[in-house]
Order: C-alpha cells, then sequence, then structure tokens
C-alpha cells in the first residue's frame, strides 16, 4: 500500500497544522540539522503504532506532544495523519471499503492515544496488523533512523532475521500465531 498523504499537528516541533505529500520513489529527507527530519519519520512510525515512547526519544509518550518555545506556548494534543492508497483493497476485512485510507493517532496529554480509521475509532492492535498485513510497521526496514545503518551491520544473526521477515512481509502471521497462543 502506497503512502500518500502525511499531516502532522502539535507533534514536536510540528506545532501548527503542516502537511506533506508522500510521493512514489520519495526515498529520503533533508535540510538543516534539527528542522525536524527525524520527527517527521518519528510521526510516521508513531502513527503506525510505536509503542516505545523511548524509540520517539522521549521519556514518556506524551513528550511527542509539542512542549512549547520561547514564542509558542505548549500544546495539549498531538494528531498524527496518514493517508494509504487502497484502491487494490489489500487492507485487513473491516478496512477495506474506500479507496483510500486515513489512519489517525492523537494523544492529549495524561489521557494516552486514540486511534481512528477513516473517521471510525481502532485499536492500537488493529492498526498494528494493518501496517503489518501491508509489509510494513513502526519496526519496517523501509524506515531508515539515524544511526540505523551501523546497528544493521553490526546486528546479530537473530535480529537479522526479523528485519528479512518484515521485509518478506511474514510479521502479521507472526503477531496471528503469537496472540493464538496467549488465547
Ligand atoms: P539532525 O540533522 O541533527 O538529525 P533533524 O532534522 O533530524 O536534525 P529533529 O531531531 O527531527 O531534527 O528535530 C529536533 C528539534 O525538534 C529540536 O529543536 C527539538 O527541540 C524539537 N522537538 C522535539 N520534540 C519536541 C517537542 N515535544 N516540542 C517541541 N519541540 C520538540
Ligand atoms: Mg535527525
Amino acid at each position: 500500500m502506497q503512502f500518500v498523504r502525511l499531516r502532522l499537528q502539535g507533534f514536536k516541533s510540528f506545532v501548527d497544522a503542516t502537511e506533506a505529500p508522500i510521493a512514489p520513489g520519495l526515498t529520503g529527507v533533508v535540510g538543516p540539522n534539527g528542522c525536524g527530519k527525524s520527527n517527521l519519520l518519528e510521526a510516521v512510525r508513531w502513527v503506525m503504532g510505536e509503542s516505545s515512547a523511548k524509540a520517539m526519544r522521549g521519556a514518556g509518550m506524551d513528550d511527542v506532544i509539542f512542549a512549547g518555545s520561547a514564542s509558542r506556548p505548549a500544546r495539549a494534543f498531538a494528531e498524527v495523519a496518514l493517508t494509504l492508497d487502497n484502491s487494490a483493497r489489500r487492507a485487513p476485512p473491516g478496512f477495506n471499503d474506500s479507496d483510500t485510507l486515513e489512519v489517525v493517532r492523537r494523544i492529549a496529554r495524561e489521557a494516552g492515544s486514540v486511534y481512528r480509521v477513516n473517521g471510525r475509532e481502532a485499536r492500537a492492535r488493529d492498526v498494528r496488523m494493518l501496517f503489518a498485513d501491508a509489509a510494513t510497521g513502526a519496526h519496517s526496514p523501509a524506515l531508515v533512523r539515524q544511526g540505523r545503518i551501523s546497528e544493521l551491520v553490526n546486528a546479530k544473526p537473530v535480529n537479522r532475521r526479523a528485519i528479512l521477515e518484515e521485509a518478506a512481509g511474514v510479521s502479521g502471521l507472526h503477531q496471528r500465531r503469537h496472540e493464538a497462543e496467549l488465547k
């Protein structure tokens, strides 16, 4: 599933509503130090269901909310929306009734995250499954965060296998098996 558009509001340094098209072939983001390149990539991972605040370079998940600056007050919430092209109808059952999917994650201070898919409230696990089936996700090797290349070079074989499984698109199956075993 092709990503089409990313919309952010109150997420980290993106205090004002910001919209970025994601054109086919987009492979990187360039800009001066501190302009928000890593924040942009973190927004993509976050909306796909990242649950680790550390992976967002924060102490708690509320740290993704714009914390204020000399001239701007802090925000009460952060929201990221990712639009996907679903014209090939590859989304899992329940999400497959339209040509585009808009996945939204919103967090309010001390209130946790809420997810919506095309306006309907969704569970975090459903959102993660949606992206896992599309062979992507918060931990997808397609998103190369800062420092990742040197980590990959030094990875243990078992960790490299996880990366290959993501690439092969079987992560969703593993997640379902894991949940079945817990039941
Ligand atoms: P580099 O080229 O150094 O890797 P970058 O473009 O990746 O830089 P980011 O790390 O994305 O930059 O952005 C860093 C900026 O985001 C810092 O100025 C930091 O203060 C700001 N920032 C991060 N979290 C928040 C927050 N919750 N509220 C306000 N600003 C934030
Ligand atoms: Mg960076």
